[in-house]
């Protein structure tokens, strides 16, 4: 079971600090909610919140930084991320921005995109933390997917209790919400989910702020602009390899080829890792076509990671308009 300790305790937060930086998962109090860490630049640690989660999909996560300066040093600020920063910063409004080109944020993190979404929040213990890990820190809700977001130690360890070493307790959230997202990556400036910091309290600084359309959102179904795909087709299921098509295998199907290969082991911990960094390594202009072998989990497709991954696999092979 996890060990909860108070994140006013420095020698916890030390403790914690020093398991993320191993690639462990912490959970941990914001003053929205509880947020299950994980070291923000490492693909597998990253993987393992999809798997702690049970999350079908892959959606983009959430950035935490402890200062201004850590965020714009990983994405690209304009003048109006500046002002939205300095007013809301620390605080429940996240941005998205472009990624710098020395970001050093998981693909996985982003979902493939070349987008990243960051905050700082506003609890400071939560941010003294961060200042001790010294790495951004990718955190979702603390919850099994479909379940309600936690703001108590006690609903983490109803939730995830077994499945991770530790849990930093702040008491309850203040906020119990999660934060307002927009999305400044673009030049229209477009609200991707509403929070407690509210569209006129933004435009009131910025100016016009768009709505995402429905289906926009990464919550919808749709996820348009929030969808990473290559600008190669591809081919799911493949079994062999055809003239102009790149393979990129799993569990070593082609063996003796240059395939790139998602986990030549068949792990999906490690597939889901590379996942993205594969499939951009693979989009090249001289690639027609990129096959993908099946991925499954001892043959069922639908299981524990195999069904993310799947679900990102069929969005980037749907027909586009
Ligand atoms: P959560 O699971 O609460 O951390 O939610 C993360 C939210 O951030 C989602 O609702 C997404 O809309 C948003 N998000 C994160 N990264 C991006 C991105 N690169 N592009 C668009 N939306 C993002
Ligand atoms: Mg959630």
């Amino acid at each position: 079971m996890a060990a909860i300790h108070p994140i006013s305790d420095s020698a916890a937060r030390h403790h914690a600090a020093a398991l993320l930086r191993s690639g462990e998962l912490v959970a941990f109090p914001t003053e929205t909610v509880y947020g299950l860490g994980a070291d923000a630049t490492d693909e597998s640690a990253v993987a393992r919140i999809f798997e702690v989660k049970e999350r079908p999909r892959f959606n983009p996560l959430i950035s935490h930084v402890p200062s201004i300066e850590a965020a714009f040093a990983l994405g690209q600020a304009d003048a109006r991320a500046e002002t939205i920063a300095e007013v809301f910063w620390p605080g429940p409004l996240t941005l998205v921005l472009k990624r710098n080109a020395t970001c050093p944020i998981a693909w996985l993190t982003s979902a493939g995109l070349d987008s990243i979404a960051l905050r700082v929040p506003g609890a400071a213990l939560a941010r003294d933390l961060l200042i001790e890990v010294g790495r951004p820190i990718a955190a979702p809700s603390a919850n099994r997917s479909g379940r309600i977001s936690p703001t108590t130690a006690d609903h983490v360890a109803l939730e995830l209790g077994d499945r991770i070493p530790m849990i930093l307790d702040g008491g309850p959230c203040d906020v119990g919400l999660e934060s307002t997202v927009l999305d400044l990556s673009g030049t229209t400036a477009r609200l991707l989910r509403p929070g407690g910091i509210s569209r006129s309290e933004i435009e009131a600084l910025i100016g016009p702020v768009a709505l995402a359309q429905a289906g926009e959102t990464i919550s919808g179904p749709g996820m348009l602009a929030s969808h990473y795909a290559p600008d190669a087709p591809l081919r799911l299921n493949a079994t062999a390899c055809q003239p102009g098509e790149a393979f990129l295998d799993f569990g070593a199907t082609l063996s003796g080829t240059a395939a790139q290969d998602l986990s030549p082991s068949g792990n999906l911990m490690e597939a889901a890792a590379n996942l993205f960094a594969l499939l951009r390594a693979l989009d090249r202009p001289a690639v027609r076509r990129i096959a993908v072998a099946p991925i499954h989990l001892n043959g069922d497709p639908e299981s524990g990671l195999a069904a993310a991954i799947n679900d990102r696999l069929r969005r980037a092979a749907a027909p586009r308009g």
